[in-house]
């Protein structure tokens, strides 16, 4: 099922985005984790791309199992920085045979120069990879949003202007960064529905577990630590289990809000635990109706 198609028929989704295992003797705890994701329930659930080796031949095949073993509609991830045209038309056509029809279309970061990784330059922006996959078939195609700007942005207009430019490709609905302060998100909207960008906009909510791995997501994403997020910081950081209780209440509060705010496509970046994603859901479980 197109992804577009469930979002305009319910006023209120779920969706989780799981990432795929790194290397093949971690599939099955993998898979097991996505299991317990789907048994959940939620409308849809993404699966993150690793550019380059087995990790993105696995976000073809989990996307899969999510379709076929567990009857659940699968949003693949691709990116294209590390890829030539003839990759992303070979990957494509895997996702096209077998059943995918939804495709988050996304730039990739740019590869460290000590990584070796390859950079081909047949893309340089999302939006290119957009009108590819546009001309190639009949996908739902997602993209990105940086409520808080793009660490590489030069300009806020510039990037609306750059966003505009990549719905108006094809994109059928928007999935944002996360972020802790809704106010910021939704200075944000103004600024997209004021350029003109109609798209549903599905709302990236990051339950915080660790410290550790927060401080590098924070790195990479350009996202702001609210006061309030650094005080749980600051008190539970060093003790998992409060840190992890602490996250899942931020991230329900912050999706009440968000809905309560007209907000109803919320997808949990789960870091694939179950146990956070299922806490989440039972306590936001009353509004989804
Ligand atoms: C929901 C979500 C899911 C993600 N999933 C993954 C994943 O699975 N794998 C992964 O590797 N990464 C993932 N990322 C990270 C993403 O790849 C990075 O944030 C990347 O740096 C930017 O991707 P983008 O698609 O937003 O890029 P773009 O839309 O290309 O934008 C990147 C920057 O370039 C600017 N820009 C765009 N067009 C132009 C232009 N024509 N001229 C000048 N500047 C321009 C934009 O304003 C922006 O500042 C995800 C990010 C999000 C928000």
């Amino acid at each position: 099922m197109k992804i577009i198609d469930i979002i305009e028929s319910k006023p209120i989704t779920l969706s989780f985005e799981v990432f795929p295992p790194k290397t093949e003797d971690r599939y099955e705890s993998v898979a097991q984790a996505i299991a317990a994701l789907s048994f959940l329930s939620p409308d849809y659930m993404s699966v993150t791309y690793g550019a380059g080796g087995g990790t993105s031949k696995n976000t073809v095949r989990i996307a899969t199992d999510i379709e076929k073993l567990h009857h659940t509609t699968a949003l693949a991830h691709l990116t294209c920085l590390s890829s030539t045209k003839q990759d992303i038309r070979s990957i494509l056509g895997e996702l096209s045979d077998n059943g995918i029809h939804n495709i988050l279309a996304l730039r990739g970061d740019q590869p460290s120069p000590d990584s070796g990784a390859p950079v081909p330059h047949d893309y340089r922006y999302a939006v290119e990879l957009v009108g590819d996959i546009r001309a190639f078939g009949d996908f739902c195609i997602g993209a990105a949003c940086h409520p808080e700007g793009h660490p590489d942005r030069v300009d806020r207009e510039e990037e609306i202007i750059h966003l505009r430019e990549k719905v108006d490709r094809g994109v059928d609905f928007l999935v944002t960064q996360f972020f802790f302060d809704n106010g910021k998100f939704y200075e944000f909207v103004d600024r997209v529905r004021g350029a003109g960008i109609k798209v549903p906009l599905i709302v990236g909510v990051m339950p915080v577990s660790s410290a550790k791995s927060l401080q590098r997501m924070i790195a990479i994403s350009g996202t702001s630590v609210t006061p309030r997020m650094q005080a749980l910081l600051d008190r539970w950081g060093d003790d998992p289990d409060s840190m992890e209780q602490a996250g899942i209440l931020h991230a329900s509060e912050q999706i009440l809000d968000l809905v309560s705010n007209g907000f109803g496509g919320i997808h949990i970046y789960t870091m694939n635990k179950p146990r956070i994603a299922g806490a989440i859901k039972d306590n936001i479980g009353f509004l989804l109706g």
